[in-house]
């Protein structure tokens, strides 16, 4: 390296000792990883196995034309959140927006989380919750589920009493468990909650009861959802959360200026209009679902009962690794969690299409044999 003028750069200052090191806590960190391999069947990140409707795709091309390239987007998305606001039966103050329901569950933290701070969660659960937790200088508490995965009301008052967290995360239904939490631990949960509970509901759709019932402006209550599933739009990144306004109102004050791109402002309104088309294909994917649990319950696996869109299982006489790897050598690609804390030896397998979850079951099938 040479300094200005040309001479020798002063010992120092090459290129490794200029690395600055990252905050003490972010050093010690694993980042999130869920491999993206190129295989026929991909089945481990719970996307919608199909795209969006041809008609919602022509009408966003359509609309790409209309939007002002050189000027900020409608900042507040207002448009979008009216629309959320009358899918769910609320006014438009209620909702926020972001570019996926992880940036909505990075800004609730960032509201409400932070140094001093703790977060509550309920393992196995969404591994996002503690990561985006810890990112945002958040104390985690970790409660344990019961053997079937379900959220015990003793170990939640436990882990509440102790802890005493701003901010208490429920999943439902659960990833990568798959299931659904009762109206009665939510409101449980609700009761005993000194700050706000968060219901994660990336999977609401394929599951027959939503914590957003019990949405009020009174109650500490906020349910994020996604369009990443349902809704076919993973590559988008759009999510959102239903929540008193107050809340509202304090993650607007933290959120990045003009966030969410117009493009993604269009593409979400425009999804809306599809609303019917997308539940017929989440009762198909829950039609499927009861065929994959069926094909894994006639195979040497434990299987726990899902209500989301992809369901957990356990190969009971070979290493889940070994399995998730003889898939793969296979052309289909499940989600290996089986060296996950909790889930030892688990794998997680997507509803696809019929003739992927044909694949699947058939490779599983050959490799258990
Ligand atoms: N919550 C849960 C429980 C999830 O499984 C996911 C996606 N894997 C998300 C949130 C994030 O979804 P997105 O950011 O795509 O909206």
């Amino acid at each position: 390296m040479t300094a200005p003028g040309g001479a020798p750069a002063a010992s120092g200052t090459d290129a490794a000792s200029r690395r600055l090191a990252p905050r003490d806590d972010v050093a010690l960190m694993d980042g999130y990883h869920s491999p993206q391999v190129d295989v026929a069947v991909r089945l481990n990140t719970n996307e919608a196995p199909e795209p969006p409707p041809a008609a919602f795709v022509e009408a966003v091309t359509r609309a790409v034309g209309d939007i002002e390239w050189h000027r900020y987007p409608d900042r507040a998305a207002s448009g979008l959140r009216r629309r959320l606001a009358d899918l769910h039966g609320v006014r438009p103050e209620q909702v926020f927006v972001a570019n996926g329901s992880n940036e909505v569950l990075q800004v609730l933290l960032l509201t409400y989380g932070g140094p001093g701070r703790t977060a509550a969660v309920f393992e196995p659960t969404y591994a996002l919750h503690s990561h985006i937790a810890r990112l945002t200088g958040t104390r985690v508490a970790t409660g344990e589920r019961d053997a079937d995965h379900a959220v015990d009301p003793a170990e939640v008052e436990r882990v509440l009493a102790e802890a005493r967290p701003e901010v208490t995360f429920l999943c439902s239904p659960n990833n990568p468990t798959g299931g659904v939490e009762s109206a009665a631990s939510v409101s449980a949960t609700l009761g005993l909650a000194p700050g706000l509970v968060v219901v994660d509901e990336a999977y609401s759709q394929f599951a027959p009861w939503s914590a957003m019932d019990l949405v009020d402006e009174d109650v500490p209550l906020v349910v994020t959802r996604t369009f990443s599933k349902t809704w076919s739009m993973a590559a988008a990144r759009l999510g959102y959360l239903v929540g008193p306004s107050w809340v509202v109102a304090e993650l607007d004050k933290v959120v990045l200026p003009y966030h969410l791109d117009a493009f993604k402002q269009i593409a979400g309104t425009l999804a809306l209009d599809h609303v019917d088309e997308m539940e017929r294909r989440a009762s198909h994917l829950v039609e499927e679902r009861g065929r994959i649990e069926a094909g894994l319950g006639e195979l040497p696996c434990r299987v726990w009962p899902s209500q989301a869109n992809f369901v957990l299982f356990r190969p009971e006489s070979v290493a889940g690794a070994d399995v998730w790897r003889a898939l793969l050598d296979r052309g289909v690609l499940v989600r290996d969690c089986s060296s996950w804390p909790r889930l030892d030896g688990c794998l997680r397998v997507t509803v696809g299409t019929p003739a992927e979850n044909d694949r699947f079951l058939a490779a599983l099938t050959e490799v258990l044999a």
